[in-house]
Order: structure tokens, then C-alpha cells, then sequence
């Protein structure tokens, strides 16, 4: 059996992955908040867990992995949306959900085993609240349920850090209510314009954090495998479920191995809105790129270090793509993943190693076992692959063909440097060679411009 290691950000190593149940390997990762369009980064951790579920499901077998990947339907952020739009909040969440939806499948990912969305479990967070309260590890204040951080001693284990240290560094909303200022809220009241539900402490809302433990403790039970998230989560969010979930379950262990992915840059700088190179997948897909060319771009970086998204590895992503389709246009994915490509995978998500190989593989020609070893990573599935064969380009190059045998003949080749340079403009990479041409279109191919040429 392959050999799985991980690195675990509670141990702050790399370790030997052990299942605590073989027939049920199962892993949480935290979701979106749905109330806008998944920027690029939001599909960073997705693509991550999507490769760890195909390998899971490949060493264990894909009947006996449980993955669940929540959906943040009740947030502030969506009440702002509410608010400011005059939409209804269920029409909000259930149009960005299906976007979100739609945008993480385009990217080749597999659908989760369960996809729970956090309003259909309020009654399992109301019940867990209370079973803390009931605990000594929560308190009601002035229609808010607080977690009395100082209650559970391991506070702090999954960052590393003390709570003296997480007060100085992190902005802690100090309300009056509060008994210690980083005691945190597991629910609140909710004035008559905003979203609530009837509880024992009045008409409110949960707090962000309480809807992880409760969703994974119904879905995966109080022990699982593995839990992820990119490491902005890692504090408060997830030290703050390790919390709810270690204190309402004292006798349960919670994830076993937790996994943090790094961020996303855009030519080496920070995505945000303000230095104008913040955009969603959504954004990329329309202006051409395809979820496949997105996904090779990503599986290039290891998840571990901070990944720089840059149009010139999506147009390296895209040339190798179509070479490597136009080889296994006709191959069956019949042959069993190469053990190079399985090995790199295992070790820990070792997917830039993966690529190489795939790469070696390719170079020897070997188009069965490519594009059964690419299916571990979600490349070259015969559903994605539509992109690669969109547009015909024998015409253009049948035209190139016969202006440079003209140009060889009359020794003329103004035509022939003119058709090139038009080809080249339109965002053609063109390739001559003594037995042909090959026009290979790159990202920002657009067919529009050899309309020109007559
Ligand atoms: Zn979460």
C-alpha cells in the first residue's frame, strides 16, 4: 500500500498519515461565505483538497472516503449584501452558492460527499451551545453566548502562540459583555431586520466559528482525519473550533491533521482590490482561460508556498496542455497511475514533483500512462478537455503553409513575414519547421483578429 505523509500544522512536522478508520477516511474543509463571486485564491485550498480526496480515494478506495466541504450561508458580511441590494438573503445565498458551485467544477474539481450549507444546522449549533454552557466552557451575556477561552487550557496549540500574545496581536473587539476580551461569540442577538432564530437566549444569530464543529461532528463525528483551510483560518478560526469541539467532546480528539495552505499572488504582489488585480475565477474563465490551463498553473506551486499567478505560466500552462491532449486525445486512462506520480502525491501533496514526472512520462511517449497518472492530479479528464479542441486552426495553417511555399519559389517574403506578424498579433505562437507548421494559440488568442486577413 502507498505510503501517505502530511504535513500537520499541529505538529508543526510532516508525518505518516494513519486513518483512524480505513473504511471511513474523512476530512472537512472550511468553505466559502456566500455572498459574492469565489475570488482566485478562494480556489487555491479547493484544488488542494480535490488532489488529497483523489488520492485518498485511491489508496483507501472511493467508496470509503467522506468529504465534506461547508457552504457559509449566515455571516454579517451577507447581512451588509442584504442590506444594501434590498435582496432577499436566500436569493443572495443560493445564486452565489450555485456560482461557487459552478466555478470550483470548471476547475476539475470532484464534488465533495457532502456539501452542508450552515443555516440547516442551527438546531446542532443551539444544542452544542448549550451543552457548553452546560460544560462551565460558555456564558450568556446580555442575549450573547460567549467561550470562555480561559475554560479550555489548550488554548493556542494549533498557532503556537499564548493567549497573551494573541490579545497584542489581533484586533479583539472588547465588548463590555465580555469577561475576558478574547473570549469569543457563539451567539448573537439579532435586531428584527436582520436574520435570526428563536433560541433559550432569545431571537439570534450563531457566530462564524460554531458552524465547523457542528456541521463536521454531524457529518464526520467527533474524531476525524483531516482538516483544512488556507492559514488565514488557522487563527482565530480554526483555534477557536478546535476549542468548541475539544470542550463539548472532551473525550474526542477532533481533526487529527490539520492543513494550512499558503496564499495567492498576482505577478508577485498581494490580490487586492485596491492595486486593481483582484479578480474570480469567474473573471479568468470569461476572458478565455480554461479551468484546466487555471488548475496547471495552480498544481505548479507546491500548497505550501505562496503561489504567484502570472499570464505568462498560464500561457506555458496552455502550449503543455495542448501537446499533452493532442497525445492523449485518443489514450484510455486504462493504465494503472505511474508509482513516480503516486509516490510524489503521497508525499505530501507533492505536486510540483508530480508534474515533472508527468512530464517524463510524456517525453517517452507514453500517452496511456500520462493520462492515467494526470487523473490523479484532475488533468486531462475527457470532460475538461472541450477547450483544447474548440478551434480548428488547419485553415490558418494550411494558408501559412502554401505563402511560404510561394516565398521559397519567388524568394518574396514580405507575404509571408506579413501573415506571420498578423498570426503573431492575434496571439498565435507560430512554429515552422521543416515538415510543417503548427499554430498553437496562446491565452490571449482571439480569432477575431484574422478576420483582416484576406
Ligand atoms: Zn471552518
Amino acid at each position: 500500500m502507498t505510503i501517505i505523509h502530511l504535513r500537520n500544522s499541529l505538529k508543526r512536522k510532516k508525518e505518516r498519515f494513519i486513518p483512524l478508520d480505513p473504511e471511513n477516511v474523512r476530512m472537512y474543509l472550511c468553505g466559502p461565505t456566500v455572498y459574492d463571486r469565489a475570488h482566485l485564491g478562494n480556489a487555491r485550498n479547493v484544488i488542494m483538497f480535490d488532489v488529497l480526496f483523489r488520492l485518498m480515494r485511491r489508496v483507501y478506495g472511493s467508496s470509503k472516503v467522506t468529504y465534506v466541504r461547508n457552504i457559509t450561508d449566515i455571516d454579517d458580511k451577507i447581512n451588509q449584501r442584504v442590506k444594501s441590494s434590498g435582496r432577499d438573503i436566500r436569493a443572495i445565498t443560493d445564486e452565489t452558492a450555485s456560482w461557487y458551485l459552478e466555478d470550483m467544477a470548471s476547475l476539475g474539481n470532484l464534488d465533495p460527499t457532502h456539501t452542508p450549507r450552515a443555516t440547516q444546522y442551527i438546531d446542532e449549533m443551539i444544542e452544542m451551545i448549550a451543552d457548553l454552557i452546560a460544560k462551565g466552557h460558555a456564558y450568556e451575556a446580555k442575549g450573547h453566548v460567549l467561550f470562555s477561552v480561559k475554560s479550555y487550557d489548550k488554548y493556542g496549540c494549533l498557532s503556537g502562540r499564548s493567549v497573551e500574545d494573541m490579545i497584542a496581536g489581533a484586533r479583539v473587539e472588547v465588548a463590555p459583555y465580555k469577561r475576558d476580551p478574547m473570549d469569543f461569540v457563539l451567539w448573537k442577538p439579532s435586531s428584527p431586520d436582520i436574520i435570526g432564530w428563536n433560541s433559550q437566549w432569545g431571537r439570534g444569530r450563531p457566530g462564524w466559528h460554531i458552524e465547523c464543529s457542528a456541521m463536521s461532528y454531524a457529518l464526520l463525528g467527533p474524531s476525524f482525519d483531516i482538516h483544512g483551510g488556507g492559514n488565514d483560518l488557522q487563527f482565530p478560526h480554526h483555534e477557536n473550533e478546535i476549542a468548541q469541539s475539544c470542550c463539548a467532546y472532551p473525550d474526542s480528539e477532533f481533526a487529527n491533521v490539520w492543513m494550512h495552505n499558503e496564499m495567492l499572488q498576482v505577478e508577485g504582489k498581494k490580490m487586492s482590490k485596491s492595486l486593481g488585480n483582484f479578480f474570480t475565477v469567474r473573471d479568468l474563465l470569461d476572458e478565455g482561460y480554461s479551468g484546466e490551463v487555471i488548475r496547471f498553473v495552480f498544481l505548479s506551486t507546491h500548497y505550501s508556498k505562496p503561489m504567484d499567478w502570472t499570464e505568462a505560466k498560464a500561457v506555458e500552462a496552455e502550449k503543455i496542455l495542448r501537446k499533452w491532449r493532442k497525445m492523449t486525445d485518443s489514450s484510455f486512462a486504462s493504465e494503472e497511475v505511474s508509482q513516480v506520480v503516486l509516490n510524489a502525491v503521497a508525499d505530501d501533496l507533492n505536486t510540483v514533483s508530480a508534474m515533472v514526472e508527468l512530464h517524463a512520462i510524456a517525453a517517452r511517449g507514453d500517452s496511456d500512462q500520462l493520462k492515467a497518472s494526470a487523473s490523479l492530479l484532475g488533468l486531462l479528464g475527457d470532460d475538461m478537455g472541450n477547450w483544447a479542441r474548440r478551434i480548428d486552426l488547419s485553415y490558418w495553417e494550411n494558408k501559412l503553409s502554401e505563402a511560404r511555399q510561394t516565398a521559397l519559389q519567388s524568394k518574396d517574403f514580405t507575404k509571408l513575414d506579413h501573415l506571420k506578424s498578423v498570426y503573431i498579433s492575434a496571439g498565435l505562437d507560430v512554429r515552422m519547421s521543416k515538415t510543417g507548421v503548427e499554430l498553437v494559440p496562446t491565452a490571449g488568442f482571439d480569432i477575431g483578429k484574422l478576420d483582416d486577413i484576406e
